[in-house]
């Protein structure tokens, strides 16, 4: 089976007060240099006869290194691995350092999907969220990625946002739309221990923002992603048909991957495991992991409807007896049959879905599988 490959660049101009992804800020080039200098040393140590078929390069914030070292690591893996003729090769960037310079190189590395972290089109909200972009960053963000020729372009944003309305999003979808954007990401923003937003916005958000608005506004811009022919094909996700973010698709079939980088996690061999967030521990030995949890059938088939249930697809039940050799419903009949009295999915033509309330309840009804 195919493998993928998640390159994790764990460098920002500047943290931003919601995130707890791992990255730091204020780190020099040579700093840099000699991260993606041991990256490539990761990548060098895999056996060589994996066929790669999507590579994502994330963040931190890739988009803020020089653009050479992208290059680098993808000639790397294309040195070392098959890359898939087709395979989907995506880089995240930031609105507040994309230059046309940088996207030329992108596409002249191979880079063939672009995903912007736009979070807003709404300068209030952007300042609230702290970004270092404002909204007309973002669109000049997306018409370069355009002239540079890439048609395959998503956009991230934030909803749920203290002060934002329903119908500033519905604007920004628009907006995008309005704009070819391919694939819209849409994620509501978590309040997150030990960010400054923790501190912030802690003990109020639920006044601020209460959990039923926030479900209202989350079920209002599915349907208006569906009505602008976006297709919603995962909790968070929509795009238009024949878009779908093929690497993120291969978490949620369970499918293995590389992770490289301080903070990377992948799954190879059967093993989840993680680099220990530490940028200059991993320039100092790029193959020490963690391991998080060895996969054994049952563990598999435990994690196959908790990750594919994210998905519209939901569980194909034949998809999970060929490939578990057992039948869905003996496995998890009870927990089904509960769930679907409770309305939270729904089985029926061969699948097992989440239903719209499932969703909003879906970390519950998902974790029950495990
Ligand atoms: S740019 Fe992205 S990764 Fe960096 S701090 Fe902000 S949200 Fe986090």
């Amino acid at each position: 089976m195919a493998k993928h490959i998640y390159c994790h660049i764990p460098f920002c101009a500047a943290k931003c007060p919601y995130c707890d992804f791992y990255s730091e800020a204020g780190r020099d080039s040579e700093c840099v240099s000699r991260l993606i200098e041991a990256m490539c040393r990761e990548i060098s140590s895999y056996k060589a006869d994996d066929v790669i078929s999507t590579i994502y390069i994330g963040g931190g914030t890739p988009s803020f290194i020089d653009p050479a070292h992208i290059a680098r690591l993808l000639d790397t893996i294309r040195g070392r691995f098959t890359a898939a003729e087709d395979c989907e090769i995506t880089i995240e960037v930031n609105p507040s350092s994309l230059t046309e310079d940088k996207a030329l190189k992108y596409k002249a590395a191979g880079v063939n999907r672009v995903s912007v972290g736009v979070q807003s089109l709404h300068d209030k909200h952007l300042a609230t969220l702290g970004r270092l972009h404002d909204a007309s960053k973002a669109i000049d963000c997306i018409n370069i990625l355009k002239e540079t020729g890439f048609g395959n372009i998503s956009a991230d944003l934030i909803i749920a946002v203290p002060g934002q309305s329903t119908d500033d999003a519905l604007e920004d979808l628009n907006t995008l739309a309005g704009m070819g954007v391919k694939h819209i990401s849409t994620y509501s923003l978590s309040i997150e221990h030990g960010t400054p937003f923790f501190a912030r916005y802690g003990d109020t958000i639920e006044d601020l923002v209460p959990p039923e608005e926030e479900r209202r506004m989350y079920h209002t811009l599915r349907s208006e992603l569906e009505r602008l022919g976006y297709i919603p094909y995962e909790i968070s996700n929509s795009c238009r048909p024949g878009y779908e973010s093929r690497h993120n698709s291969s978490y949620w079939e369970g499918e293995e991957y590389y992770g490289i980088g301080a903070g990377a996690h992948g799954y190879v061999d059967g093993i989840r495991y993680a680099h220990p967030d530490d940028i200059d521990s991993y320039i100092g030995d790029p193959f020490t992991t963690e391991t998080e949890e060895v996969m054994d059938e049952d563990s598999a088939m435990h994690e196959y409807p908790f990750l594919k249930l994210r998905t519209s697809e939901g569980v194909d039940l034949k998809a999970f007896a060929e490939r578990f050799g057992r039948e869905f419903t003996d496995v998890f009949g009870e927990i089904v049959r509960e769930n679907v009295n409770k309305g939270l999915l729904t089985a029926g033509g061969g699948h097992v879905r989440l239903t719209d309330k499932g969703i909003d309840w879906s970390n519950a009804v998902m974790s029950g599988f495990l």
